[in-house]
């Protein structure tokens, strides 16, 4: 609405907004989307924000669509900031909370992304959608291309959970299972995309996923009434949640909404699966692929994640870290949270709970901390993990 142009993430290469983009024409990196603040900010403001609609295009003013008429919505965002008060009573924490993206429409956060993106492809002109997923950001796809009358081409690993392949071909998606990796799907669609006349909406490689993304970071602040957390975990695979969180920090910095204190970005990612803790160990701003990537938490089995230095560099300018959690850790948390808080987590969003304890063994999180633990989906997608 505010757009002013696109700019690279990597070389500062600037981009014409009104028109489809993937990665930079320059460096190949993300494009990530710049907005007159100053012009948001005169009908934005705190006061504004009750009474709003309640879901994330509240935050209209830095969102990138230019037409009403062109948001395609089921209703996502706004999501609960649930106090777990007898988890964090267990844990020694009174300020414990799960932002509980379950209930989103397609049960994960990928709603946000995916309705950001359809709602920006349809403003621009595009007709056929192309994504390879682990699973939610298919079904989330699958739902909005759906709604916005569009068709969607979807490329999955053939043991991606039974429930997101159902979920896609019922939402009317075409749907082809593959042997390998996301980032096999992911070579699939950029080799055949030009032929097919698709736009691919991969994340991080179209600008507007982040956009929606990052309504959790605005979202964060209004719950907590303006104050951010200490410490956020969150279950990273692409990385678009974390990256988008914290460009919502800055923008409400420059908006004047809060000061330039940040939380501690965490990243949990799976043993099996641990690209960006490793090049956080190790010190690299560019994460080497993971060789041989398993785990049950389909959404953290990302071995190469295009936008690697955008997660590395945020964790580090916040003080947080990177840290890995075994598959058993995190499905037996699942349990855990659910039998304390009644959420039934998706087993990535389960993964921030052993997350936080290794962050109290260590230190850096203390009982007065205020600590906002991402369930980024629903356990009711993943019953393969769950049986016995
Ligand atoms: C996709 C996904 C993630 C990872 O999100 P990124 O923003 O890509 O890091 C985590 N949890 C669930 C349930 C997901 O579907
Ligand atoms: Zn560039």
């Amino acid at each position: 609405m505010n757009v002013t142009h696109l700019e690279c993430a990597n070389c500062g290469l600037r981009h014409e907004a009104r028109r489809l983009h993937n990665l930079c024409s320059s460096c190949g990196k993300p494009l990530l989307v710049r907005y007159d603040l100053k012009q948001a900010a005169r009908t934005l403001t705190k006061e504004s924000l009750s009474g709003r609609r309640a879901d994330l295009w509240r935050y209209r003013e830095v969102l990138p669509v230019d037409a009403d008429e062109n948001i395609v919505s089921l209703g996502e965002g706004w999501t609960p900031l649930l106090h777990a008060d007898r988890l964090g009573k267990q844990l020694g924490l009174t300020k414990l909370y799960i932002k509980d993206e379950s209930q989103n429409p397609t049960q994960s956060f990928k709603a946000r992304g995916m309705a950001a993106a359809v709602s920006m492809a349809k403003e621009l002109g595009a007709q056929k959608l192309a994504v390879p997923s682990a699973g939610n950001a298919a079904g989330a796809l699958a739902a909005y291309a759906a709604r916005a009358g569009m068709e969607a081409f979807i490329f999955m690993p053939r043991d991606t959970p039974r429930a997101n392949i159902i979920e896609c071909e019922q939402t009317g998606a075409h749907v082809t299972l593959m042997d390998g990796l996301i980032t096999d799907c992911g070579a699939e669609v950029a080799r055949r995309k030009e032929a097919e006349g698709w736009f691919d909406v991969s994340t991080l490689k179209e600008p507007y996923r982040v956009e929606g993304k990052k309504t959790l970071g605005y979202e964060l602040a209004e719950q907590l009434n303006w104050e951010l957390p200490d410490v956020i975990i969150y279950p990273t695979g692409g990385g678009t949640g974390l990256i988008g969180m914290w460009k919502a920090f800055d923008e409400m910095e420059q908006m004047g909404w809060i000061g330039s204190q940040r939380p501690k970005m965490v990243t949990v990612q799976a043993a099996g699966c641990a690209p960006i803790v490793r090049a956080f160990e190790t010190g690299q701003r560019f994460a080497d692929e993971f060789p041989n990537a398993v785990t049950a938490a389909a959404g953290l089995r990302v071995p190469k994640a295009i936008g690697d230095f955008l997660i590395l560099d945020a964790i580090r300018a916040s003080g947080g870290t990177a840290l890995a959690v075994t598959d058993e850790e995190l499905i037996s948390a699942t349990g855990e949270i659910g039998a304390t808080e009644g959420i039934f987590c998706a087993p990535e969003g389960a993964a921030c709970l052993p997350a936080l304890k290794q962050l109290m063994t260590t230190g850096m999180v203390t009982a007065n901390d205020c600590v906002v633990l991402f369930n980024t989906g629903s356990g009711v997608k993943y019953l393969e993990c769950f049986s016995h």
